[in-house]
């Protein structure tokens, strides 16, 4: 059964259903919603499209608030090279790899799915075992959790969302894969951002964030900060599954989104529809 936007907002532990700030106020004060002081004052319903802003208030790009970030270190030997590979090429590639010894457990590889020109990109840490049977990412409990959340952002897996992992295949025991095994894994995660071209990456849980921005910091420390990955505007906020585990972080995830869908509106054409 699916959800109605507010259900799908409540799941996300950030309801009331919030409305837009003028329908706000054209209702009476007693039933006007609360708003976090925090958080994006717009939710739960279409966005109109937006004005330029003046240039006093234009927000500045991403670059300008953060220095490039190196780009990730891999470790010498890694078995895998994709110059020049296109999608079926890079596909068959993942699916027979075994550069690292996530290889040996594996049902399969989990490639990636979803819109393959799309805006958003979700990165998140590994196939667990839903994904390493069905081979797709985001499958089960924490996938339904994603789901909802793009839901709530007027996206699906299929519409304008790609969603990949740091590694491809399962780490045992739905361990944490180790930095060596991310970094014998990355060109495939590398050709594919290449390959998607997205507007914007969100990096789901430390895991990704090492992998892609190679950065080891506390996950709490970067939110809510602007980073960039080849030009790409990126956000870090927390992976479902532990968010599935600490139900309160559910909102900060919430309003991570936000912030990507922000950047991504300030970075690109407001044409964008959302
Ligand atoms: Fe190859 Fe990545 Fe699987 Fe390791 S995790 S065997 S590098 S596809």
């Amino acid at each position: 059964m699916s959800l109605s936007r507010e259900q799908m907002l409540v799941e996300m532990g950030v309801a009331p259903l919030w409305v837009l700030r003028d329908q706000a106020r054209q209702q009476p004060a007693s039933v006007a919603p609360e708003v976090p002081a925090a958080a994006e004052p717009v939710l739960g319903a279409e966005l109109p499209a937006l004005a330029p802003k003046p240039a006093s208030v234009q927000a500045p790009p991403v670059a300008a608030t953060e220095a490039p970030r190196p780009r990730p270190v891999m470790v010498p030997g890694s078995a895998v090279t994709v110059d020049g590979l296109d999608w079926p090429e890079l596909k068959t590639q993942v699916a027979g790899c075994r550069a690292c010894g996530l290889c040996e457990q594996r049902r399969q590889a989990v490639f990636g799915v979803g819109d393959e020109n799309p805006d958003w990109l979700f990165i998140g840490e590994g196939p667990g075992a839903d994904e390493d049977v069905q081979g797709e990412p985001f499958v089960g409990q924490a996938g339904k959790l994603l789901d909802n959340m793009l839901a709530a952002l007027d996206i699906s897996r299929g519409n304008k969302v790609y969603i990949a992992n740091a590694v491809k295949c399962r780490p045992p025991g739905n361990r944490t894969p180790e930095a060596a095994e991310m970094a014998a894994c990355w060109p495939y995660l590398e050709r594919q951002i290449a390959l998607l071209k997205p507007k914007i990456i969100v990096l789901l849980g430390k895991a990704a964030v090492h992998a892609v921005l190679h950065d080891d910091k506390s996950l709490a420390s970067m939110r809510g900060k602007p980073f960039e990955y080849a030009g790409i505007p990126v956000v870090v906020t927390y992976h479902p599954a532990y968010l599935l585990r600490n139900l309160p972080d559910k909102s900060k995830a919430w309003e991570d989104l936000l912030f990507a869908r922000r950047t991504l509106r300030e970075r690109m054409a407001p044409e964008l529809p959302f």
